[in-house]
Parts: structure tokens; sequence; C-alpha cells
């Protein structure tokens, strides 16, 4: 067992070793902010859209429009939204209320590197840490074009109130680069992340405030951003999670979200009285979280993957698709687009594809006010953070498609690097079987919760998750005063 765990991590390396170019075109000028009207627009995944792969086994699509995501919702409006209305329902006092809702700190930083042809070129960083009532906080750290510091805000609201949900002694922080790590070199990727880790030195450690990988980031960026930390502090494994088990990383995290993902699934399938094994799953992103929920709901939960995606497109297959053949696929051409036997589909497509559940596993804002009325799906698990405008909830409540909401269903990721941090702590190691073990436990306990709480209310699962969230941190914040 413990040998084919770590067959299929190395497989996850060599495939995050392989979609990194060594060569980069020079990027002379970087854009730190987007305007207004630019907030949730993503860039398409590819010029050829609609194109289908003429493959022998190509199965017939529904024919349609490329959707437009809705204007003007950033990913910080839509996490505002929300805890008004649980703050509304818990009836919560307005200071309270703005206390708790405002990021404590906001930190911009410049970052400029030397790059492989000797010229000098400036990034720019930020860490948000937005609550630290029940604990240090924790959050991922992005390398992403898009990344700016509303998304950053919204992403470090959204871990707040994440380990709540989930109720291990943490706040939420987030932060990230505005860049596309695919442009750079192995070299240029740790000077950047070195000296990003030296800019937010002055915030960050184990007591304070612990990053972790998200999009694009993973345990090789974790390793210098420890390193980095620890030539000034000592040697200080706890200062992030995430880490190669090399370095004090724990068991079971690389997976963890995806596993985590897979548990909120399985309890809403209790919920909601289906057949995991009747079940056809379609997931969007095939990256750390959607690669590992497809493994993990093939391996373990008998479901079929019928439509998997990345940023260069999807394939769908009614039949199945094979986490082995796409994970083979992707080490092979860097993408699942082109997978043997599956039919070619764009990312909007996969979105409305005709399957039971869909995962969008990849970024924000992708179910909005123009695709969600053609969702096809009868339940919706979010392992992306934000995916789904308040518009688009609003048109899935009216539908009555239940969405298992980001800030409980992918929590298996930063629950597990919570026991890496204890573990970090005690200089103690668990084994994988305990690890599993006890992100089950967390995450069963937690749905069951949330659940209760969307009962009480009769509220959407998604405002029941944030009213379990609301309450833990202000009752957090009353009980340390002010
Ligand atoms: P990753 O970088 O490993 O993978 C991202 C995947 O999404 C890749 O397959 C990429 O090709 C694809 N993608 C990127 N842009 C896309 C687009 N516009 N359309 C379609 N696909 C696109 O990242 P990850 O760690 O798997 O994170 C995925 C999501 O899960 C993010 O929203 C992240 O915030 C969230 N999340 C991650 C963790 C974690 O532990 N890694 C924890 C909680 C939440």
């Amino acid at each position: 067992m413990a040998r084919k765990k770590k067959n299929k991590k190395s497989v996850h390396k060599k495939k995050r070793t392989a979609l990194r170019k060594k060569s980069r075109p020079i990027r002379k000028k970087l854009v730190h902010k987007k305007p207004a009207h630019k907030k949730n627009v993503r860039k398409k995944s590819s010029p050829k859209k609609n194109r289908r792969g003429g493959t022998p086994q190509s199965v017939a699509l529904p024919v349609r429009q490329p959707s437009q995501p809705a204007k003007n919702i950033s990913s910080y409006d839509v996490v505002l939204h929300n805890f008004d209305i649980a703050a509304a329902k818990l009836q919560l006092s307005e200071e309270i209320k703005q206390l708790i809702k405002t990021p404590d700190r906001e930190l911009r930083v410049e970052l400029p590197i030397i790059m492989d042809d000797g010229k000098l070129n400036t990034f720019i960083g930020y860490r948000v840490q937005h609550n630290n009532a029940r604990g240090p906080t924790k959050g991922g750290i992005r390398y992403h074009p898009d990344v700016d510091l509303d998304e950053v805000r919204a992403l470090a609201s959204l871990m707040t109130w994440k380990t709540a949900i989930v109720d291990i002694p943490f706040g939420g922080a987030k932060g990230g680069i505005a860049v596309d790590p695919k442009q750079l070199s192995l070299g240029e990727l740790e000077r950047l992340t070195r000296i990003f880790t030296q800019k937010i030195d002055c915030v960050i450690g184990p007591s304070e405030d612990i990053p972790a990988p998200d999009v694009n980031t993973n345990a090789q960026v974790m390793s210098w951003m420890m390193d980095q930390y620890s030539r000034r502090h000592g040697h200080t494994p706890a200062v992030v999670t995430g880490k190669p088990l090399e370095l004090g990383g724990s068991a079971g995290r690389e997976e963890a979200t995806g596993r985590g993902v897979c548990i909120a699934l399985r309890e809403a399938s209790k919920s909601f009285k289906f057949d995991l094994r009747k079940t056809a799953v379609a997931i969007q992103g095939f990256g750390n979280v959607g690669a590992h929920a497809a493994r993990i709901l093939e391996d373990e939960f008998g479901v079929k993957v019928v439509g998997v995606s990345d940023v260069k497109g999807g394939v769908y297959n009614p039949r199945g698709i094979r986490y082995k053949d796409a994970m083979e696929h992707v080490l092979e051409t860097g993408s699942v687009v082109g997978l043997k036997g599956a039919a070619k589909i764009t990312n909007a497509e996969l979105l409305e594809l005709k399957c039971d559940v869909l995962i969008p596993a990849a970024m924000g804002g992708q179910l909005h006010a123009r695709n969600a009325d053609r969702v096809k799906a009868k339940l919706i698990v979010e392992a992306a953070n934000g995916p789904t405008t308040y518009e688009a909830d609003d048109i899935f409540a009216a539908r009555k498609i239940p969405v298992i909401p980001d800030i409980y269903a992918n929590a298996g990721g930063v629950t597990v690097s919570y026991f890496e941090w204890a573990q970090n702590l005690q200089q103690f190691r668990w084994d994988y079987q305990r690890v599993v073990a006890e992100l089950e436990k967390i995450m069963t306990t937690s749905y069951a919760e949330v659940m209760k709480t969307t009962e009480k209310y009769n509220v959407s699962i998604r405002i029941g998750a944030f009213i379990l969230a609301v309450d833990r941190v202000a009752k957090a914040t009353k009980l340390r005063g002010i």
C-alpha cells in the first residue's frame, strides 16, 4: 500500500516538472491590477474553441455557444455577499460584523529578480491575513497571472470560514504572485519564491501565519519557502505546510484536498440518496485536486468519471475515462486533450456535460449567471475555491441543484496541513493510515454539522456552511475581547 502511494506521488511530481517549460519569453511589464470590469473574466483555455477531436470512438456532444462569464462580480463580492446573508441570519451586531468581515492585514510586495538572460524583472506579490481569532492564519500561495489583491482577499476570507467549519485552530490567509510560472525557468521560480518569502518574512511564522501550496505551487515551492525562512529563524518546518516528506511533510497531504472532495461527495450521496456506483462525474481541472479526486473516486468509490479538463481543454467519454490512461497521457503530452477514445470538448462544454455530479476543480468564477441554467449535473461539489457566483447559486437553488460549497468540500487540504503543522511542532510522524482516518473523522463530522445548520436555518448548504463558520469566528472574537 505504502509503495503504491509513493508511485502515485512521484507521478504527480513528474507531471508538474513536465508541465514547467525551461525557456520563457521576457515579460517586460506586469499588469498588477485588473480594471473592475475585467474581474471574473477568465482567459479562454484554447483559441481552437468548439473543435471536436476526430478520434475513431468520438461521441456525439450537444452543440452550444461558448459561455460568457457574468460581468462585474468579483470573487471578493461573492464572499461578502454570502457572509452578509450569514451575518444577518445570526443577527450579528454591525460592529462585530465589520470586524470579522474585514481583513486584518494586507501586504503588497515588490519582487525584483534577475532573469536567466541577465535582465531585471519585477513581479508583484501579496499576502492577506483575514482573521486570526481562532488561531494563526493559514492559507495557500498561488502563482497565476490573474492574482490581484481582490482575489487574494476573497481567498483569505474563504480560508477563515473553511478552517472554522472543520474546526481546526487556524484563521484565514492567502497569498500569491501575479506571474505565469510556466514562463519561468526552475531557477527563476526559485529566486522569485525566495525573495517573496524574504519580503513576507515579517508576517509569517508557525504561530503567526502558515502558507501552503495552491494553484501552480507545490512541495518544491514550499521547500524553498521553508529553507528561506529557516535561514533567518533557524530550522522551522512548521512555517509552511505541503512540504515533501523528506522535509517534514505529512503523509497524505498531496492527495488530501482531492480525498476530502470525495468524502464530501460520498456524504452527499447519503443525504440525497443516490448510488455512487451508478454516478457519472465530470471534473474541471486535472491538477493536484482534480486528478487525485478522479483517482480516488474511481479506485475507492467506484464512481465513473466521464469528463475531465485542464487549461488547454477537456475530454469526454460517457463510458468512462480511466485515471491511469488520463494521467499517462498528461505525462506524455502535458494535457488531457487528445486522450485516445474520448471526444475533445472545451472547458465551457465540460461544465454543461450530461452527468450526475459536476466537480469544478480549477479556477474561481466558472459557474455564473450565463451558464448556470445549462448545467445538467444534479449535484455540484466545489473542489475549487469560489467557482460559483451568487447569481449562479440562485439559479441552482431555483433548479433544485444542491451545491456542496468550497468552504466545506475542499477543506481536506487545510485539514491535513493542520496535521502536518501539528506533527512538525511535536517533531512526531503520523503514518498514512492515521492521516486518512483523522481526515475522514473531521470531514464526516463537519458535513453533519453543516447540514444540521442548513436545516435549522432553512437555507442553502452554502449559507448553512457560512452561518456555522461565521458563528464560530464571532464567538471566538467576543471571547478574546476586542
Ligand atoms: P493545480 O495548479 O495543481 O491545478 C489546476 C488545474 O486547473 C490544472 O489542471 C490546470 O490546467 C487547470 N486550469 C487552470 N486554469 C483553468 C481554466 N481557466 N479552465 C480550466 N482549467 C484550468 O491547482 P490545484 O492545487 O489542483 O487547485 C485547483 C483548485 O482547488 C483551485 O481553485 C485551488 O484554490 C483549490 N484548492 C486547492 C487546494 C490544494 O490543496 N491544492 C486546497 C483547497 C482548494
